[in-house]
């Protein structure tokens, strides 16, 4: 591999881009690897990782809340953002530093600029051409404003990072990840938060029953989450932002956040120029090996529209990298992905919701339990945990675990190896559980329900 300058050009170096960079440069290519903006990405930047230290910070709250009700006596306390962000700011340029550092240790050649594609081979970076074997575009997405009137006046999840003062009164826009999770920043931190979903129930794609208990949870904390509707405008008013809603109200504001999506960043990328395939969205489409149709360039992580998590995208890189130069062709598995949600309280999920494991299996046990968590009896706080475990009935495979509580994600993250090694429920029951856990409820769910897919009228339910 002498004729090129580089055996790999990477472009991006967020979680996917300098994953498959490190990889690489470890089974012997020679890697160069170009970042537009900060090392780290979006997760490491402005994505996972000041959004969870936020979570933590907004948690504090309840925390004094709760305390009290085990004896202890919390003092004045106050809160103060901007050292909320500058703290946050401390530990984002630690671990971009430590990004860097790992990809020079690595052996790569570590490049500052935007770059964009010349050609199958070649790479344009501040005036300088540089060609390799392969590229690999990495290069992640951006938040998606909709085109309404006054949309520069609203924020999206970059600017949330930075805003210079806390807003005291906040509507977000959208019903996905980021909606769920700022509203509960914005509401654990004070502000008076409204959530506005265009649907009939937020978190579209997630189980029927966490969607519904999220919403009543999110409300009771504080939340108000109005369905069914959009906001038609937006404008400046008397040192307030007035969002107009479709239903006719107006909200005044200090910011408006929107949570819309994210789209692919394809656009000024030189991809069309090289030939490569886009999809109708703008992400690049590609094989699963991650190979787009020109076979000298590839993609990974949030720019081919997969599935958008962190450790998606680093199984993508990893498998490129092994796929080139490390001698063994691998396909990143995107069944069973165990993902979270970190609202307040969070999500946990693993396999399918019900509905879609309706459409795999002709008949479903279902095994659910809603309860008052421990602590609570103690504290006061009127909020409730919901586990729930999806079973196919001929096989008894446990096919999908949800969970609404405390700890979530960290629970669901072990059960999330059960379902990948395939255990049936009579494995989960035979396991002991850990007491006094909220997690041992999913080893000890008796109660099941029968759902059969009814093809004229749905599902037909059948306690048993
Ligand atoms: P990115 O991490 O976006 O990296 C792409 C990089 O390419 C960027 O740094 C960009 O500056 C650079 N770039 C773009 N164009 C060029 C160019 N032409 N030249 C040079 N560089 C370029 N996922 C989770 O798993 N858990 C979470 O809790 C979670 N929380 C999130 C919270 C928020 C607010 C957001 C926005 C996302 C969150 N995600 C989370 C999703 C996660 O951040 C992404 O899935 C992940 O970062 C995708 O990695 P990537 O490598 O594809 O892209
Ligand atoms: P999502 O796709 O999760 O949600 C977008 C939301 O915006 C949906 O509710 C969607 O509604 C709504 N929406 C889309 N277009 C419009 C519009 N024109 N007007 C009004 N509403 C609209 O995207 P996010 O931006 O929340 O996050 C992007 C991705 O990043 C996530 O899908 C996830 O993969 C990843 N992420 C992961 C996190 C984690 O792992 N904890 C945290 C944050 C992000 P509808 O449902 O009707 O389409």
């Amino acid at each position: 591999m002498t004729d090129f300058d580089y055996d790999l050009f990477v472009i991006g170096g967020g979680s996917g881009g300098v994953r498959a960079a490190r990889m690489s440069a470890s089974h012997g290519a020679r890697v160069a690897i170009a970042e537009e903006y900060r090392y780290g990405g979006t997760c490491v930047i402005r994505g996972c990782v000041p959004k969870k230290l936020l979570v933590y910070a907004s948690h504090f709250r309840d925390d004094f809340e709760d305390a009290r009700g085990f004896g202890w006596t919390v003092g004045e306390h106050s809160f103060s953002w901007p050292a909320l962000i500058a703290a946050k700011d401390k530990e984002i340029a630690r671990l971009e530093t430590a990004y860097r550092a790992l990809l020079e240790k690595a052996g790569a050649t570590v490049l500052a600029g935007r770059a964009r594609i010349v050609d199958p081979h070649t790479v344009e970076i501040g005036g300088e051409r540089i060609t390799a074997r392969y590229l690999l575009v990495a290069t992640g997405g951006r938040p998606f404003v909709p085109e309404i009137p006054g949309r520069e006046l609203g924020i999206v999840s970059n600017d949330a990072f930075h805003l210079s003062e806390l807003p005291r009164r906040i509507v977000v826009v959208g019903g996905g990840y980021i909606a769920v999770e700022f509203a509960g920043i914005w509401n654990g931190l004070g502000a008076e938060t409204t959530l506005l979903y265009r649907g009939a129930e937020i978190l579209r794609g997630f189980d029927r029953d966490v969607r519904s208990f999220l919403h009543a949870e999110i409300q009771k904390k504080g939340v108000q989450v109005q369905c069914g509707v959009e906001v038609a405008a937006i404008e400046r008013r008397a040192g307030a932002i007035a969002a107009r809603l479709t239903n006719g109200e107006t909200r005044l504001v200090d910011a408006v956040m929107f949570a819309t999506g994210r789209v692919p960043n394809t656009v000024g990328l030189g991809l069309e120029a090289a030939g490569v395939e886009l999809a109708a969205d703008g992400s690049v489409r590609v094989d699963a090996h991650s190979r787009t149709n020109v076979p000298s360039i590839y993609a990974v992580g949030d720019v081919t529209h997969r599935l958008q998590l962190t450790p998606v995208a680093i199984r993508e890189g990893a498998a490129v990298a092994a796929t080139l130069f490390g001698g063994k062709p691998t396909v990143a598995d995107h069944d069973d992905v165990p993902t979270a949600v970190f609202s307040q309280p969070p999500i946990g999920t693993v396999g399918l919701s019900e509905e879609k494991a309706l459409e795999r299996y002709p008949e479903l046990e279902i095994y659910k339990t809603d309860f008052r968590p421990m602590k609570a009896t103690l504290s006061g706080s009127t909020e409730r945990t919901l586990m729930k475990l999806i079973v196919d009935r001929a096989s008894q495979r446990v096919v999908g675990a949800h969970m609404v509580g405390a700890d979530a994600p960290e629970i669901i993250q072990g059960i999330g190896i059960a379902l990948k090694a395939g255990l049936t429920k009579a494995d989960f029951d035979a396991t002991v559980g850990i007491h006094p856990t909220a997690a041992e409820e999913f080893v000890t769910l008796r109660d099941r329900i029968v759902v059969t897919r009814e093809p004229e009228d749905g599902a037909a339910r059948a306690a048993v």
